[in-house]
């Protein structure tokens, strides 16, 4: 429900209403309008109405926001989320590129493709250290060593880090060295583990499930911010269909829809979402076109010797290729 204020209310009215809005366990958020100020009551409203306020005099009406997402609501937010890394920022109105391998796989190989990818312009390195594979017996990733890499790697290239937290038995390693959480397409519906990254209060870029509706995805956003995180990307990374010539079908409409939904910022994976090296150039540059704030790209210094996902790796050098070009369409695009 969205409470909007009589104009010129003195502070001491507006705190007492805050204050039984907070005494009923809602979370409130201020919204700016123009001329109004409102406050977003986000929690279980259901039972409320026109009645519940109206002993507050400085009440001037109430809205029922019908859709179950509150605090990610962009009727909550009407300006876009920026999320910002010491300067290295998402949703600002740049495109944020962040590119990097699948998986850590050695020193040698993270600080090759940190450094060719910084020098094309991508704003954060990406790099598993913990890897969600299908099969028990695939490469699982280099744990707690390939995150020490992925730190030598910011170290040498300034570029903030984004890897995968799978569980919350590194949650505390991750809050102190990383710099953005990214919850995986598996985990997306994981809530206890929502719950408790939550409440880290750390940029976190959240994948879209696999099988999981636009609104499930705001949910799960819903999950984290109601936890206190409010740095959340959006990932629009493909979903599965019948379709078999790509690995997932990348849903690129899925931009445009976040976009009047939500405030938070979106970025779009053409690498999962489409599964072929070849086919991540004219995503990337559709994706951009479709408005999205970043793009995930995965880059391997040798892709066909990869240990996870080479198919869909392109190499440095496509990468600086497609960095220029994505350069050239998002600045056709874009407002300013
Ligand atoms: C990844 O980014 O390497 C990854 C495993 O992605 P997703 O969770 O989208 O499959
Ligand atoms: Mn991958």
């Amino acid at each position: 429900m969205i409470v909007v204020l009589k104009p010129h209310v003195a502070p001491e009215k507006e705190a007492e209403l805050r204050q039984y809005m907070l005494s009923m366990g809602f979370t409130v958020q201020d919204i700016a309008g123009e001329s109004t100020h409102m406050l977003g009551l986000a929690g279980d409203t259901s039972h409320l109405n026109a009645e519940t306020f109206a002993r507050f005099d400085i009440v001037d009406h109430t809205i029922k926001v019908r859709e179950s997402y509150k605090l990610a609501n962009r009727r909550f937010h009407p300006d876009n989320t920026v999320i910002d890394v010491n300067g290295h920022k998402i949703g600002d109105g740049s495109m944020a590129v962040i590119a990097g391998p699948c998986s850590v796989e050695s020193e040698e190989q993270i600080l090759s493709v940190a450094r060719d990818v910084a020098r094309s312009g991508a704003a954060f390195l990406r790099g598993g250290a913990f890897k969600p594979r299908s099969s028990p017996y695939a490469f699982q990733g280099m744990g707690m060593e390939g995150l020490d890499l992925l730190k030598i790697a910011r170290s040498k290239t300034g570029l903030p880090i984004v890897t995968e937290l799978m569980d919350n038995s590194c949650l505390d390693v991750f809050e102190k060295h990383v710099d953005v959480i990214q919850i995986g397409a598996r985990n997306m519906q994981n809530f206890s583990l929502l719950r408790e990254v939550g409440r880290l209060k750390k940029p976190i870029l959240l994948k879209r499930g696999l099988a999981n509706t636009i609104d499930e995805l705001l949910m799960a956003a819903e999950y984290l911010m109601a936890g206190g995180s409010f740095d959340i990307a959006l990932c629009e990374r493909g979903i599965r269909t019948f379709e078999t010539a790509t690995r997932n079908t990348l849903d690129l409409s899925a931009v445009p829809v976040l976009k009047e939904k939500t405030h938070l910022p979106i970025v779009v994976d053409p690498s999962h979402g489409t599964g072929h090296w070849n086919l991540v150039e004219p995503m990337a540059l559709a994706a951009t076109a479709a408005g999205a704030d970043g793009l995930i790209i995965e880059v391997h210094n040798t892709p066909h010797l990869a240990l996870c996902d080479g198919a869909q790796s392109i190499t440095p050098e496509v990468f600086h290729t497609l960095m220029g070009k994505i350069q050239r369409v998002h600045e056709a695009v874009s407002d300013n």
